[in-house]
């Protein structure tokens, strides 16, 4: 990094959770609110009158958005700074972690439009979005230059907003997708979409610097394991890859939460950490939505998504 050049370093993650309404499903079979957001920064349980109480029942983080927050409040509040630091050379990532049906995939489309017109309101070029071929096992390279690359990947160059939506559409109906016990089309992969932005910012007037940033938008798979979808076979193969990128992942953040130079981070030992290992650590800028389910049914995944978040601040 050039002296006086972008820096994050000691930036902590960003942790904001995103409670959902109940959906039709959860409603017409009489499940309660088990959750609350009590302030913009609090989440609290609310047992009903004859439980016994698990402790802890009150979470706290940088942001707690309510079944009536937008996704616009939810980018606007939460993790838009995050995102536009990627115009200024440092590298970007938002996440969205949660059990399946909790609302990352609605949440992450939302956050990914948003973004996009908000770079495209402040800058003149933006390049290369990666665009995932067909083939379901690209291996990844070791590139001196570029870091940890993928096989085989497309990259395009965006030539305005529109087009760059077009793309990230593409990526949307590509994305793998199957049946669950839990939700009829929920993921069990894990979807990136990278944007590198190249910017040249004016800092005085005789001086004029370039930078690069990717700005990564991560829509994960459902964080639930995966015995409890009742996923057999190749699904149940599947599963032990995901829950090995998502275990590796929450190392890597919980180790990153603890500071930077915690010793050994885990990188190499998922797809998804190597991938994201430029965008995670060093100087780089992460934020995560956790999404909830406020149903009753799903306390305990609820609450394993919380600890998760806690663990991540
Ligand atoms: P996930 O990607 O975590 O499996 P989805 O994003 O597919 O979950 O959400 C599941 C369902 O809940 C979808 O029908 C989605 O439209 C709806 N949903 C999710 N979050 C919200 C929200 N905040 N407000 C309204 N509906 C939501
Ligand atoms: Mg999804």
């Amino acid at each position: 990094t050039t002296p006086g050049g972008p820096r994050a370093r000691e930036e902590k993650i960003v942790v904001t959770i995103r409670l959902r309404p109940l959906n039709k499903r959860e409603q017409s079979s009489k499940d309660q609110i088990a959750w609350e957001c009590t302030d913009d920064h609090t989440i609290e349980y609310r047992p009903n009158p004859h439980e016994r109480v698990v402790q802890p029942t009150t979470f706290m983080f940088d942001k707690v958005f309510g079944p009536d927050s937008s996704t616009e409040t939810v980018y606007e509040d939460g993790v838009k700074t995050v995102a536009l630091s990627a115009l200024m050379g440092i590298n970007a990532t938002i996440f969205a972690y949660g059990q399946t049906s909790s609302g990352k995939t609605y949440t992450m489309r939302g956050i990914t439009e948003k973004a996009v017109n908000d770079i495209y309101m402040h800058i003149i070029n933006c390049r290369d979005l990666l665009n995932s071929e067909s083939g379901r096992n690209l291996k990844l390279l070791d590139d001196p230059e570029k870091g940890t690359v993928v096989e085989k990947l497309v990259e395009e160059t965006a030539k305005d907003n529109q087009h760059l939506r077009h793309l990230i559409h593409i990526c949307d109906a590509q994305r793998q997708v199957g049946e669950t016990a839990l939700n009829d089309t929920s993921s069990r992969s894990h979807q990136i979409i990278r944007l590198t932005i190249e910017s040249t910012l004016r800092e005085s007037s005789d001086c004029v610097r370039s930078y690069v940033a990717s700005l990564n938008f991560v829509d994960l798979a459902g964080s639930e394991r995966a015995s409890q979808t009742n996923a057999e076979g190749t699904r149940l193969r599947e599963g032990c890859h995901i829950n090995l990128s998502l275990m590796t992942l929450t190392t890597v953040i919980r180790k990153l939460s603890v500071g930077k130079r915690s010793g050994h981070i885990p990188y190499r030992d998922s797809k998804l950490t190597r991938i994201l290992q430029h965008s995670l650590g060093g100087n780089a800028r992460t934020a995560i939505i956790c999404t909830l389910s406020p149903a009753s049914s799903h306390v305990e995944q609820s609450r394993n998504t919380l600890f998760f978040a806690t663990r991540a601040k």
